[in-house]
């Protein structure tokens, strides 16, 4: 599965990078990014927490 972000949207909340660190992190800017697009089976459920937790709804999963 592939994750993508608008991170137009980012709402600088930390949430998704407290969530599933081995895909999101922050930047220097305060706005989260993507470490890397597909994502592991391992933290699958830690990334749909991220997209749930999201309060812009920035981020989705395909
Ligand atoms: S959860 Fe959403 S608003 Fe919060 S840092 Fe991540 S992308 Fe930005």
């Amino acid at each position: 599965m592939k994750i993508s972000m608008n991170t137009e949207k980012c709402a600088n909340c930390e949430f998704c990078a407290l969530s599933c660190p081995e895909i999101f992190a922050m930047n220097a800017s305060g706005k989260a990014e993507i470490k890397t697009q597909r994502v592991p089976q391992f933290c699958l459920s830690a990334c749909q927490l991220a997209i749930r937790g999201c309060p812009v709804d920035a981020i989705s999963l395909e």
